[in-house]
């Protein structure tokens, strides 16, 4: 068996955090590949490394004294080093990362320091080999990641080494320069690696006990879900899950290899698996709920637009137009309703109604904003009867008004659209009737 373990920063937050990390792999030999963020928030007051990074490069890149910026992140990583009693030294290091501040070496490499530097440490900690990413990880010229290029480096250049620490976030271009993925990119870099090495398993190891039924700033106390689906999980990252970065998926999902959420803090603790499809029934009816706030709706009417060929299509153009991606089209007979996201919306509000006029001739056009969408997903709801008239009505006995209902047709998510104001209230209504009455 071959296990890729990923860490997130505030697993690796403090030398206490490291011991226990060192802890969690030794435990486990099948544990080989190690991808570690950068240090995250020792506590709540404190700040990541990698945003320490970002401030300090920016100073150095308008010219300003950045030493005593460096000279913090430092001391971070200090901490971490005497607090392991390793016999490391970081000063040329940081005598490098100074120098190519001062050349400009850009806001992707200084902030891919963080991991680069935590990489270095938990290798030598461990005894394991370290393999700079940017040696591994491929970004194509046009800033896109090199799935393929990448994966045959990585399968080959890992299949030589038992066991290695790869750190995570970045990679690089052909001509040496360093790319970052975007924020919390960690999570794509594990997968990576867990595709190359073809792994059993790929463990994501955080601050929490896998992932929660709904966002616990909504329900104190929810539940952990045991087993999702990727596709599952699809719909709900893409609602605001945050805990796993969305992208992660792609890499393990095309190889079948599931993933398993656990806590670093709490290591006993089962978490939570993301496979590829299970015979496990949810303890629910439904897997999870998660929501967005922040949407307008545009509702075109025009009589009898359902005999007319090619409607869609033209009120669509307007929008691809000005560069917006619509979210919902749920349509009616005479009425088609396009979900936008708010702030992307806002501005060219006006350009796309005139062009919506121009290419497609409606009656009318109205839009509203301020809505949120709430969805509801659970592979259980399609053999279970009754699904959306318990959510409905939980929904009017907390006087929710439902502004729009589309249900995907692979009956894997109910999408509801609210008020800004009853997100939260609707979120609480659908979480009661399906986690604490238990139907
Ligand atoms: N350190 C990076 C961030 O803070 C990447 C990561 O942690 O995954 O976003």
């Amino acid at each position: 068996m071959k296990k890729v373990v990923k860490f997130g920063g505030s697993s690796l937050a403090s030398a206490e955090q490291f011991k226990k990390v060192g802890e969690i792999i030794r435990r486990d030999t099948e544990r080989r590949y190690v991808v570690p963020s950068a240090p995250g928030k020792r506590d709540s007051k404190d700040t990541k490394v990698t945003d320490m990074l970002y401030a300090c490069y920016d100073k150095a890149a308008a010219g300003e004294d950045f030493k005593a910026d460096l000279k913090a992140i430092k001391a971070r990583y200090q901490e971490i080093i005497s607090g392991l009693k390793l016999e490391l030294s970081l000063d040329e290091e940081f005598k490098t990362i100074e120098k190519n501040f001062k050349a400009g070496a850009g806001e992707d490499y200084a902030a891919s320091r963080g991991e680069y530097l935590n990489g270095i440490i938990m290798a030598n900690y461990l005894g394991f080999e370290f393999i700079d990413a940017a040696a591994v990880i491929v970004f194509e010229e046009n800033g896109e990641f090199a799935a393929e290029k990448t994966n045959g480096i990585l399968s080959q250049r890992l299949g030589k080494v038992e066991k290695a620490v790869i750190p995570g976030f970045y990679g690089a271009y052909e001509d040496g320069k360093i790319k970052t993925f975007s924020r919390g990119g960690s999570d794509i870099t594990g997968s990576i690696v867990a595709r190359a090495v073809k792994a059993d398993v790929y463990e994501n190891w955080t601050d929490v006990s896998g992932l929660l039924v709904v966002d616990p700033r909504i329900i104190e106390n929810s539940p952990v879900i045991e087993t999702i689906t990727y596709r599952e999980l699809r719909e709900l990252s893409y609602m605001g899950f945050t805990v796993f970065h969305e992208d992660a998926i792609f890499p393990v999902r095309r190889e079948g290899i599931p993933i398993n959420i656990r806590n670093t803090n709490a290591p006993a603790d089962e978490g939570t698996w993301i496979v590829e499809s299970t015979c496990q029934k949810s303890k629910y009816v439904i897997t999870g709920i998660a929501g967005k706030k922040g949407f307008c709706s545009v509702n075109i009417e025009k009589d009898k637009m359902n005999s007319e060929i090619g409607f869609g299509r033209k009120v669509l153009q307007a929008f691809e137009d000005y560069g917006i991606s619509f979210e919902h089209v749920p349509s009616g007979i005479d009425t088609m309703t396009v979900f936008v996201h708010q702030d992307e919306f806002m501005d060219k509000e006006q350009k796309v109604a005139a062009a919506i006029h121009r290419l497609a001739d409606p009656d009318t056009i109205e839009i509203e904003s301020d809505l949120a969408l709430i969805a509801v997903v659970g592979r259980g709801m399609k053999s279970t009867r009754g699904t959306a008239g318990r959510i409905f009505s939980s929904l009017a006995h907390r006087n929710v008004n439902v502004r729009m209902i589309d249900q995907g047709s692979s009956e894997l998510n109910i999408i509801i659209g609210v008020s800004n104001s009853d997100f939260e209230n609707a979120i609480r209504a659908i979480y009661e009737i399906f986690v604490e009455v238990q139907l």
